[in-house]
């Protein structure tokens, strides 16, 4: 039995190592280098998992029941690479080292049949075997663990799924998420203020999710940690008009101002250079919602994940095509998201996990 890994990242790379340790041949084709998003992510420190995960904090049931079934799993591999890891009060899981080098360095230790700078353009099938790019192959067994778009520059973005034509399933069409908005707003003289805040994210006068942290004004637009958390949010509504970002910018603090000087304490200097354009009773109002009609989202390139991908109607539980049982996929390329936290790379090494044990059962 062969196996071939379409892409290098936290989903390719572990099942390679799963792979490896079963004796289970494969080839793993990397079209750039591997584990490009494990080092950028959470800042450098790679935010790899949560042991408080709930259902709401992915679009979708799959990637909760996933998690939760192998989430003790998890820390058995982890342990088993050598990666030793230390979890903080909001149980975001990250390297003791807190480097996102280390993770890659863990899953990298052992020798793995890796093709780097090999983009795989096509996937053709002749008498029950798999060809990747006609040349590559045979293979018994695919599975694509190819990511997403996200923080690709626009040229970079084009043509990503086309590999994946000769399969006939449906993508559901991505948007990108756990990214800033763009505001119909003039922060002109705020860009790159930082305000420590109650964000909500608002539709037809209706608070549809909040988060406590601090947002980012830009020129055009907000972003910022909570600030993203909202972006999933919206990324799941159907129906995305009258919805607007306020900010509570005293969230734990009930006062009413009485003169500007008040406010010289409470906001930052900007922000009350800024305010003083307002009536004070304007103000008051302000302090608790400063609100701004979303225009939309940034571009992917400074997106942490798509919303959509390979329609999860595509497989089945045990994560292979409905219409094909030996093409697997994994990761990021299935429409499954979570917020920030841990969510999406825990998604993707689960994910390897159970395509690993699937396919050590088939061996
Ligand atoms: C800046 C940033 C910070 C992030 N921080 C966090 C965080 O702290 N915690 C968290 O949980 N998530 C975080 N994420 C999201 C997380 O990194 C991804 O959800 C996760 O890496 C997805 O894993 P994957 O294996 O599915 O895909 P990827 O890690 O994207 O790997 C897919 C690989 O496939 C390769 N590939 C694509 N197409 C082809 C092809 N045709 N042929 C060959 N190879 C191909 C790609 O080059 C890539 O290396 C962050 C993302 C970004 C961009």
């Amino acid at each position: 039995m062969k196996v071939a890994i379409i892409g290098g990242g936290a989903c390719g790379l572990m099942l390679a190592n799963i792979l490896e340790n079963h004796h289970i041949s494969y080839e793993l084709f990397e079209k750039s280098l591997v584990g490009r998003k494990i080092l950028a992510s959470g800042n450098g420190k790679a935010n790899i998992g949560n042991i408080l995960v709930k259902e709401e904090f992915y679009n979708h049931s799959f990637g909760y029941t996933l998690v939760k079934e192998y989430q003790s799993k998890l820390f058995s591999f982890w342990n088993d690479i050598g990666l030793h890891t230390k979890t903080d009060e909001e149980g975001r899981i990250y390297p003791y080292s807190e480097s996102s080098l280390s993770v890659l360095e863990c899953l990298m230790k052992r020798p793995l049949h890796i093709v780097e700078n090999f983009p795989i353009t096509s996937i053709h099938k002749l008498n029950n075997k798999y060809y990747l790019n006609e040349v590559r192959g045979p293979f018994d067994y695919i599975v694509i663990a190819s990511g997403s778009i996200a923080s690709f520059i626009p040229k970079k973005q084009q043509g990503f799924y086309d590999f994946l034509s000769s399969l006939e399933v449906k993508i559901k069409p991505t948007t990108p998420s756990l990214v800033g908005f763009k505001l119909d707003c003039n922060f002109k003289k705020l860009n790159g203020v930082r305000v420590k805040c109650k964000a909500s994210l608002v539709k037809d006068h209706k608070v549809l999710y909040s988060e406590v942290g601090e947002a980012i004004l830009k020129l055009d637009g907000i972003s910022g940690i909570c600030i993203m958390n909202l972006s999933s949010m919206y990324a799941r509504l159907k129906d995305k008009s009258g919805c607007y970002i306020s900010l509570d910018l005293l969230p734990d603090k009930e006062i009413k101002i009485t003169s500007y000087e008040d406010l010289i304490s409470l906001i930052p200097p900007k922000l009350v250079e800024d305010f003083k354009s307002h009536s004070l009773e304007e103000v008051n109002e302000l302090l608790h919602r400063f609100s701004f009609p979303i225009l939309g989202v940034y571009d992917y390139e400074f997106a942490q994940v798509v919303s959509g991908g390979i329609s999860l109607e595509e497989i089945t539980e045990q994560m292979h095509l409905k219409k094909d049982s030996h093409i697997y996929v994994g990761g990021e390329l299935l429409d499954i998201d979570g917020i920030c936290g841990g969510y999406n790379l825990m998604f993707a090494f689960c994910s390897a996990l159970k395509i690993g044990e699937e396919l050590c059962n088939i061996k």
